[in-house]
């Protein structure tokens, strides 16, 4: 865990300045910037009566590699300085492997011009270590683990095809492959306790022992608690957390995209504190040794609440996208390996109609694509399959309305029903043919081929 400074309205390189100059370095400024070159800050130290200059070169974001450091390395030697020098790199990211090594080895060979490298964390420990301000809102937490985007032991869009399994007149055979999408959501978990005993002149009046665990998105903005699902989601698969490594992921998924947290841990907590301050504020009535009834509001102090823990992790948020012909369904979750909590299923609802939910009954309709509720699925006269009303043709044979997947069809039972004895024309209205409503009306219906109406 360490700190990305996003560094909204000043410059990285102005923090850095600072960063050093606060550690006592000398003569600190900013070289001017050309193009290739990667010298942004020049600085001095004395050491042992010889001054040596100290070249820096500051990586903003992301995970530096070694070319960073060989760059570095051969611009210190043509760096214009009487004396000694040597580099440093610095990032609110990390450094890779080779990286590390390259610097490794320069300092195993005794180079003249070795190189010293500071990663995010280093930087936060630099930062608390002089009481710089650096967490004003533009410090992040850099967090490199997250909960699993989907379960190894199973496809990644299993759960897609778990929700279609649903859908009646579909086979998962048949469905294209959805579109994957991951973000992985900063969150950060917060455990604190608060122990408050509320006193008067009758004794105790008020107490509160209580541990808090809740979980907040904690991306840009005001941290936002998460539901109690997604929070459960996060705290019983936080030991299963792996790392966050967007190649691997990016071969999963076909969009892999990562968020920031908006604000340092030190804020997060800060907000906690206060948010339970205000939740287990509350009023106590009371009645005094005089008889007379009290209202006293209980607020906790800020020191009655203590952070036990605060912790950071991803929590991927998975978008599946089906394209079935006119229609586009979407389904999305929050994932923990093989657990997850749906957030959109747009699988198990019908087109046409507000009808949602796994409590439904769903049917594929293979003439336009849509999935329709029981109340907007068809049989398709002709073919006897099921068709929806958004896409049908419809005619009324017998008084009653047919549907058709399309004008072809309907010709064809036009055909076929011009073909029909009249007996055979009324069973096409099942609740003129059921018998109920006597024969006046097999009359009517009679009366009304005959005369040419039907
Ligand atoms: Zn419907
Ligand atoms: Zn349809």
């Amino acid at each position: 865990m360490a700190v990305l400074d996003e560094l909204s309205g000043f410059e990285f390189e102005d923090v850095i300045e600072d960063v050093f100059r606060n550690l006592g370095y000398e003569n600190v400024r900013q070289a001017e910037k050309t193009a290739d070159e990667g010298r942004d800050v020049i600085m001095e130290e004395v050491v042992d009566g010889t001054r040596r200059a100290i070249v820096v070169e500051c990586k903003h974001t992301g995970t530096v590699g070694r070319p960073v450091v060989q760059k570095l390395h051969s611009g210190i030697a043509t760096f214009d300085f009487d004396g000694p020098k040597r580099g440093m790199v610095v990032t609110t990211g990390r450094f890779t492997s080779p990286a590390q090594e390259y610097a490794d080895r320069l300092q195993q060979n005794d180079d003249p011009h070795p190189i010293e490298l500071l990663d995010g964390e280093d930087l936060r420990e630099i930062a608390d270590e002089i009481g710089l301000d650096l967490y004003n809102g533009r410090i992040e937490i850099l967090c490199d683990e997250t909960l699993r985007p989907y379960d190894p032991a199973a496809d990644v869009d299993a759960p897609v095809q778990e929700a279609f399994r649903d859908i009646e007149n579909i086979e998962a055979a048949d469905l294209p492959t959805p579109h994957s999408a991951v973000t992985f959501r900063p969150v950060v978990a917060v455990t604190a306790d608060t122990n408050a005993v509320f006193e008067t002149s009758v004794g105790a009046i008020h107490r509160i022992n209580d541990r808090t665990q809740f979980v907040v998105h904690a991306e840009r903005g005001h941290p936002l608690v998460v539901d109690e699902d997604v929070a459960a989601l996060v705290t019983e698969n936080f030991h299963t957390r792996i790392e966050l490594d967007s190649e691997q992921f990016g071969e999963m998924f076909d969009d892999v995209e990562e968020r920031r947290f908006g604000q340092t841990q030190t804020e997060y907590k800060e907000w906690a504190v206060e948010r339970l301050q205000q939740h287990h504020t509350t009023t106590v009535t009371y009645t005094g040794d005089n008889n007379v009834t009290y209202n006293k509001t209980c607020e906790p102090n800020l020191s009655d609440i203590s952070v036990r823990s605060i912790e950071s992790v991803y929590l991927p948020e998975i978008q599946q996208t089906t394209e079935i012909l006119e229609y586009s369904y979407p389904y999305e979750y929050y994932a923990a390996g093989p657990s997850r909590v749906t957030t959109e299923d747009g699988i198990r609802r019908c087109v046409h109609c507000e009808t949602s939910g796994v409590d439904e009954t769903y049917t594929y309709c293979p003439n336009c694509g849509a999935i329709a509720c029981d109340n907007h699925i068809k049989t398709e006269r002709l073919e006897c399959e099921p068709v929806c009303i958004g896409c049908a043709v419809t005619e009324r044979f017998a008084l009653k309305t047919k549907y058709f997947y399309d004008e072809e069809n309907l010709e064809a039972f036009r055909e076929e029903y011009a073909e029909m004895p009249l007996h055979q024309k009324v069973i096409e209205n099942k609740w003129l043919a059921g018998g109920s409503v006597v024969a006046t009306l097999l009359l009517i219906v009679g009366l009304l081929v005959v005369t040419g109406i039907i």
